[in-house]
Protein backbone atom coordinates (compact mmCIF):
# COMPACT_ATOMS: atom_id res chain seq x y z
CA UNK A 1 0.00 0.00 0.00
CA UNK A 2 1.06 3.70 -0.71
CA UNK A 3 3.60 2.17 -3.07
CA UNK A 4 5.57 0.62 -0.64
CA UNK A 5 6.63 -3.13 -1.35
CA UNK A 6 6.78 -5.68 1.74
CA UNK A 7 10.19 -5.15 2.40
CA UNK A 8 9.46 -1.36 2.79
CA UNK A 9 11.54 -0.41 -0.24
CA UNK A 10 9.98 2.77 -2.42
CA UNK A 11 8.82 1.00 -5.43
CA UNK A 12 10.34 4.13 -7.98
CA UNK A 13 9.73 3.15 -11.47
CA UNK A 14 12.21 4.28 -14.24
CA UNK A 15 10.81 8.21 -15.73
CA UNK A 16 11.27 8.82 -19.09
CA UNK A 17 10.99 12.82 -19.99
CA UNK A 18 9.29 13.76 -23.33
CA UNK A 19 9.96 17.01 -24.96
CA UNK A 20 6.51 18.04 -23.25
CA UNK A 21 8.10 17.78 -19.65
CA UNK A 22 10.36 20.55 -20.05
CA UNK A 23 7.40 22.78 -21.69
CA UNK A 24 7.19 25.72 -19.70
CA UNK A 25 4.78 28.66 -20.17
CA UNK A 26 4.26 30.08 -23.91
CA UNK A 27 6.70 32.06 -25.33
CA UNK A 28 5.90 35.43 -25.84
CA UNK A 29 8.72 36.43 -28.15
CA UNK A 30 8.06 37.95 -31.64
CA UNK A 31 7.14 35.18 -34.24
CA UNK A 32 10.22 34.44 -36.22
CA UNK A 33 12.53 35.73 -33.46
CA UNK A 34 15.73 33.77 -33.05
CA UNK A 35 15.26 32.67 -29.16
CA UNK A 36 12.59 30.48 -30.29
CA UNK A 37 15.05 28.06 -31.70
CA UNK A 38 17.27 28.18 -29.36
CA UNK A 39 14.50 26.69 -26.48
CA UNK A 40 13.77 24.25 -28.49
CA UNK A 41 17.20 22.96 -28.81
CA UNK A 42 17.66 23.44 -25.23
CA UNK A 43 15.34 21.23 -24.50
CA UNK A 44 15.80 18.73 -26.54
CA UNK A 45 18.97 18.22 -25.47
CA UNK A 46 17.36 17.73 -22.05
CA UNK A 47 14.73 15.65 -23.55
CA UNK A 48 17.69 13.72 -25.39
CA UNK A 49 20.37 13.40 -22.41
CA UNK A 50 17.13 12.15 -19.85
CA UNK A 51 17.63 15.27 -17.75
CA UNK A 52 15.13 15.35 -14.77
CA UNK A 53 13.20 18.71 -14.95
CA UNK A 54 14.02 19.17 -10.96
CA UNK A 55 17.86 18.99 -11.60
CA UNK A 56 17.93 21.46 -14.49
CA UNK A 57 17.86 25.30 -13.86
CA UNK A 58 17.61 27.87 -16.51
CA UNK A 59 18.92 31.34 -15.25
CA UNK A 60 18.88 34.43 -16.97
CA UNK A 61 19.15 38.27 -16.60
CA UNK A 62 16.88 40.92 -18.24
CA UNK A 63 15.94 41.58 -21.88
CA UNK A 64 13.98 39.46 -24.48
CA UNK A 65 16.02 35.90 -24.26
CA UNK A 66 16.12 36.20 -20.60
CA UNK A 67 12.71 35.59 -20.21
CA UNK A 68 14.17 32.12 -21.08
CA UNK A 69 13.76 30.39 -17.84
CA UNK A 70 10.00 31.03 -18.06
CA UNK A 71 9.38 28.96 -20.95
CA UNK A 72 10.98 25.85 -19.37
CA UNK A 73 8.93 23.61 -17.26
CA UNK A 74 12.33 23.21 -15.14
CA UNK A 75 14.17 25.59 -11.67
CA UNK A 76 14.43 29.10 -13.20
CA UNK A 77 15.89 32.79 -11.78
CA UNK A 78 15.26 35.16 -14.06
CA UNK A 79 17.59 38.12 -11.96
CA UNK A 80 18.50 41.63 -12.43
CA UNK A 81 20.15 43.01 -15.23
CA UNK A 82 23.45 41.96 -16.07
CA UNK A 83 23.47 39.42 -13.15
CA UNK A 84 22.78 35.84 -14.42
CA UNK A 85 26.48 34.80 -13.96
CA UNK A 86 26.99 35.18 -10.30
CA UNK A 87 23.71 33.75 -10.00
CA UNK A 88 24.77 30.75 -11.65
CA UNK A 89 27.68 30.99 -10.23
CA UNK A 90 26.00 30.61 -6.60
CA UNK A 91 23.68 27.95 -7.86
CA UNK A 92 26.66 26.22 -9.33
CA UNK A 93 28.92 26.20 -5.68
CA UNK A 94 26.39 24.49 -3.88
CA UNK A 95 24.33 22.40 -6.01
CA UNK A 96 27.27 21.16 -8.79
CA UNK A 97 24.87 18.61 -9.19
CA UNK A 98 21.80 20.96 -11.34
CA UNK A 99 22.57 21.50 -15.09
CA UNK A 100 22.67 25.15 -15.79
CA UNK A 101 21.91 26.79 -18.54
CA UNK A 102 22.33 30.74 -18.72
CA UNK A 103 20.62 32.54 -21.54
CA UNK A 104 21.77 36.25 -21.84
CA UNK A 105 21.78 38.59 -24.12
CA UNK A 106 24.81 40.91 -25.82
CA UNK A 107 23.27 43.93 -23.72
CA UNK A 108 22.84 41.86 -20.96
CA UNK A 109 26.44 40.33 -20.90
CA UNK A 110 28.70 42.81 -22.53
CA UNK A 111 27.15 45.79 -21.28
CA UNK A 112 26.03 46.31 -17.84
CA UNK A 113 27.11 42.35 -16.99
CA UNK A 114 30.62 43.08 -18.40
CA UNK A 115 32.47 43.05 -14.85
CA UNK A 116 30.29 39.65 -14.16
CA UNK A 117 31.21 37.73 -17.60
CA UNK A 118 35.38 38.58 -17.19
CA UNK A 119 35.11 36.87 -13.68
CA UNK A 120 32.37 34.16 -14.64
CA UNK A 121 35.23 32.87 -17.12
CA UNK A 122 38.07 33.34 -14.93
CA UNK A 123 35.61 30.89 -12.14
CA UNK A 124 35.33 28.11 -15.22
CA UNK A 125 32.15 26.64 -13.19
CA UNK A 126 30.40 24.29 -15.13
CA UNK A 127 28.04 25.78 -16.94
CA UNK A 128 26.51 26.12 -20.76
CA UNK A 129 26.21 29.67 -21.33
CA UNK A 130 24.77 31.15 -24.24
CA UNK A 131 25.24 34.70 -25.45
CA UNK A 132 22.13 35.10 -27.65
CA UNK A 133 23.83 38.08 -29.82
CA UNK A 134 21.06 40.66 -31.66
CA UNK A 135 23.26 43.34 -31.52
CA UNK A 136 20.83 45.74 -30.18
CA UNK A 137 18.56 46.17 -26.92
CA UNK A 138 15.03 44.40 -27.75
CA UNK A 139 13.07 44.59 -24.64
CA UNK A 140 13.11 48.24 -24.35
CA UNK A 141 12.68 48.66 -28.02
CA UNK A 142 15.64 49.48 -30.18
CA UNK A 143 19.35 51.07 -28.64
CA UNK A 144 22.96 50.55 -29.41
CA UNK A 145 24.19 47.37 -27.63
CA UNK A 146 27.53 46.96 -27.10
CA UNK A 147 27.69 44.34 -30.62
CA UNK A 148 25.59 46.76 -32.47
CA UNK A 149 27.09 47.68 -36.04
CA UNK A 150 28.70 50.89 -36.87
CA UNK A 151 25.72 52.61 -38.81
CA UNK A 152 22.76 50.82 -37.19
CA UNK A 153 20.03 52.96 -36.45
CA UNK A 154 18.47 52.78 -33.58
CA UNK A 155 16.41 55.42 -31.18
CA UNK A 156 19.57 56.09 -28.80
CA UNK A 157 21.69 56.12 -32.45
CA UNK A 158 18.99 57.69 -35.42
CA UNK A 159 21.82 58.23 -37.56
CA UNK A 160 23.59 55.57 -36.97
CA UNK A 161 25.70 53.38 -34.41
CA UNK A 162 29.03 55.43 -33.91
CA UNK A 163 31.61 53.66 -32.34
CA UNK A 164 33.45 49.66 -33.65
CA UNK A 165 31.19 46.76 -32.26
CA UNK A 166 32.53 44.75 -29.18
CA UNK A 167 33.50 41.45 -30.56
CA UNK A 168 32.17 38.85 -27.79
CA UNK A 169 34.35 35.64 -29.04
CA UNK A 170 37.76 38.06 -29.38
CA UNK A 171 37.17 39.63 -25.50
CA UNK A 172 36.02 35.88 -23.87
CA UNK A 173 39.31 34.15 -25.61
CA UNK A 174 41.33 37.57 -23.48
CA UNK A 175 39.88 36.46 -20.44
CA UNK A 176 41.99 34.57 -17.93
CA UNK A 177 41.26 30.48 -17.35
CA UNK A 178 38.63 30.34 -20.40
CA UNK A 179 37.80 27.14 -21.36
CA UNK A 180 35.37 27.03 -24.33
CA UNK A 181 34.49 29.15 -27.19
CA UNK A 182 32.32 28.33 -29.67
CA UNK A 183 30.00 30.21 -31.93
CA UNK A 184 26.48 29.26 -33.70
CA UNK A 185 23.56 30.78 -35.87
CA UNK A 186 19.77 30.46 -34.32
CA UNK A 187 18.78 30.02 -38.28
CA UNK A 188 20.44 26.30 -38.46
CA UNK A 189 18.65 23.80 -35.95
CA UNK A 190 21.24 21.03 -36.67
CA UNK A 191 24.02 23.03 -35.67
CA UNK A 192 22.58 25.16 -33.11
CA UNK A 193 21.82 21.68 -31.59
CA UNK A 194 24.83 20.22 -32.14
CA UNK A 195 27.19 23.09 -30.20
CA UNK A 196 24.43 23.29 -27.40
CA UNK A 197 25.16 19.48 -26.84
CA UNK A 198 28.94 19.96 -27.16
CA UNK A 199 29.03 22.67 -24.63
CA UNK A 200 26.70 20.67 -22.23
CA UNK A 201 29.62 17.97 -22.59
CA UNK A 202 32.24 20.27 -21.62
CA UNK A 203 34.00 20.44 -18.46
CA UNK A 204 34.11 24.22 -17.28
CA UNK A 205 32.14 26.95 -18.49
CA UNK A 206 30.98 27.03 -22.11
CA UNK A 207 30.71 29.89 -23.62
CA UNK A 208 28.68 29.90 -26.62
CA UNK A 209 27.89 32.85 -28.87
CA UNK A 210 24.60 32.76 -31.02
CA UNK A 211 24.06 35.25 -33.81
CA UNK A 212 20.21 35.95 -32.99
CA UNK A 213 18.02 37.32 -35.42
CA UNK A 214 15.55 39.92 -34.44
CA UNK A 215 13.36 40.33 -37.05
CA UNK A 216 11.61 43.47 -35.31
CA UNK A 217 14.33 45.68 -34.72
CA UNK A 218 17.41 43.99 -36.62
CA UNK A 219 15.42 42.63 -39.33
CA UNK A 220 18.19 41.68 -42.49
CA UNK A 221 21.23 41.80 -40.09
CA UNK A 222 22.41 38.31 -41.09
CA UNK A 223 21.29 38.46 -44.27
CA UNK A 224 24.49 38.46 -46.23
CA UNK A 225 25.79 35.24 -43.62
CA UNK A 226 22.58 33.24 -43.99
CA UNK A 227 21.75 34.10 -47.55
CA UNK A 228 25.33 33.69 -49.19
CA UNK A 229 26.23 30.22 -49.54
CA UNK A 230 29.76 30.80 -48.77
CA UNK A 231 28.45 32.59 -45.72
CA UNK A 232 29.40 30.84 -43.16
CA UNK A 233 32.60 28.42 -42.78
CA UNK A 234 32.70 24.98 -40.27
CA UNK A 235 35.08 24.69 -38.46
CA UNK A 236 35.86 20.87 -38.34
CA UNK A 237 38.16 19.02 -35.88
CA UNK A 238 37.22 15.03 -33.76
CA UNK A 239 36.82 17.43 -30.65
CA UNK A 240 34.52 19.98 -32.20
CA UNK A 241 31.59 20.36 -32.75
CA UNK A 242 30.32 17.19 -35.15
CA UNK A 243 29.56 17.64 -38.49
CA UNK A 244 27.13 15.54 -40.80
CA UNK A 245 26.12 15.68 -44.37
CA UNK A 246 23.16 17.88 -43.89
CA UNK A 247 25.26 20.32 -42.47
CA UNK A 248 28.03 20.03 -45.82
CA UNK A 249 24.74 20.28 -48.04
CA UNK A 250 24.15 23.36 -46.44
CA UNK A 251 27.47 25.25 -45.88
CA UNK A 252 29.37 24.78 -48.27
CA UNK A 253 32.88 26.12 -46.78
CA UNK A 254 34.75 23.81 -44.25
CA UNK A 255 38.24 24.05 -42.48
CA UNK A 256 40.03 22.23 -40.00
CA UNK A 257 40.87 24.00 -36.77
CA UNK A 258 42.14 22.48 -33.54
CA UNK A 259 40.41 23.40 -30.95
CA UNK A 260 43.37 23.52 -28.64
CA UNK A 261 45.32 26.44 -30.71
CA UNK A 262 44.73 29.51 -28.96
CA UNK A 263 46.20 31.78 -31.19
CA UNK A 264 44.22 30.36 -34.08
CA UNK A 265 40.92 30.70 -31.91
CA UNK A 266 42.08 34.39 -31.82
CA UNK A 267 42.53 34.72 -35.29
CA UNK A 268 39.24 33.22 -36.24
CA UNK A 269 37.28 35.46 -33.56
CA UNK A 270 38.24 38.55 -35.94
CA UNK A 271 37.13 36.58 -38.82
CA UNK A 272 33.22 38.21 -39.77
CA UNK A 273 32.77 37.23 -43.46
CA UNK A 274 32.90 33.89 -44.15
CA UNK A 275 31.24 33.56 -40.11
CA UNK A 276 33.41 30.69 -38.91
CA UNK A 277 30.87 28.13 -36.92
CA UNK A 278 31.40 25.73 -34.70
CA UNK A 279 34.48 25.12 -31.70
CA UNK A 280 37.17 28.03 -31.40
CA UNK A 281 38.71 26.87 -28.04
CA UNK A 282 38.33 23.95 -25.84
CA UNK A 283 40.71 23.20 -22.93
CA UNK A 284 38.82 20.86 -20.63
CA UNK A 285 42.25 20.92 -18.34
CA UNK A 286 41.82 24.76 -16.61
CA UNK A 287 40.27 24.81 -13.11
CA UNK A 288 36.78 24.68 -12.20
CA UNK A 289 36.16 27.03 -8.96
CA UNK A 290 33.48 24.69 -7.85
CA UNK A 291 35.93 22.32 -7.13
CA UNK A 292 37.58 24.23 -4.41
CA UNK A 293 33.43 25.91 -3.30
CA UNK A 294 31.99 22.26 -2.69
CA UNK A 295 34.41 21.21 -0.82
CA UNK A 296 32.57 19.57 2.43
CA UNK A 297 29.32 19.42 1.05
CA UNK A 298 29.64 15.28 1.51
CA UNK A 299 30.16 16.74 5.39
CA UNK A 300 27.59 15.53 7.93
CA UNK A 301 25.94 18.49 10.39
CA UNK A 302 27.94 17.05 13.38
CA UNK A 303 31.44 16.54 11.76
CA UNK A 304 30.88 20.85 10.57
CA UNK A 305 29.67 21.71 13.90
CA UNK A 306 33.27 20.02 14.81
CA UNK A 307 35.14 21.81 12.56
CA UNK A 308 33.51 25.40 13.57
CA UNK A 309 33.83 24.62 17.43
CA UNK A 310 37.78 23.74 16.78
CA UNK A 311 37.85 27.05 14.80
CA UNK A 312 35.89 29.04 17.52
CA UNK A 313 38.46 27.32 20.39
CA UNK A 314 41.48 29.00 18.55
CA UNK A 315 40.32 32.53 20.16
CA UNK A 316 39.44 30.88 23.24
CA UNK A 317 41.12 33.35 26.14
FE1 LIG B 1 13.02 38.62 -30.44
FE2 LIG B 1 13.61 41.08 -31.26
FE3 LIG B 1 11.09 40.45 -30.66
FE4 LIG B 1 12.94 40.67 -28.76
S1 LIG B 1 12.20 42.33 -30.08
S2 LIG B 1 11.41 39.03 -28.95
S3 LIG B 1 14.78 39.85 -29.79
S4 LIG B 1 12.32 39.59 -32.35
Amino acid sequence: MFGLKDDWAFDVSPRYFTLEDFDGGVARWCPACGDHAVLQAVKRICRDEQLPPEKVVAVSGIGCSSRFPHYMSTYGFHGLHGRALPVACGVKARRPDLTVWVATGDGDCCSIGAGHWIHAIRYNMNLVVMLFDNAVYGLTKNQTSPTSPVGLKTNTHPRGAWLPPLNPLSATLGFTNVSFVAQTVDWNPIHLHATLLRAYQHRGLSFVRIMQRCPTYTAGLFDDIQKKPDGMTLLSHADGVPIDDALRRIIKGEIEHDPSDLAKARALAEQGDPLPIGLLYCDPSRPCYEEYTNAGLDMKPEDKLAVLERELNRFAV
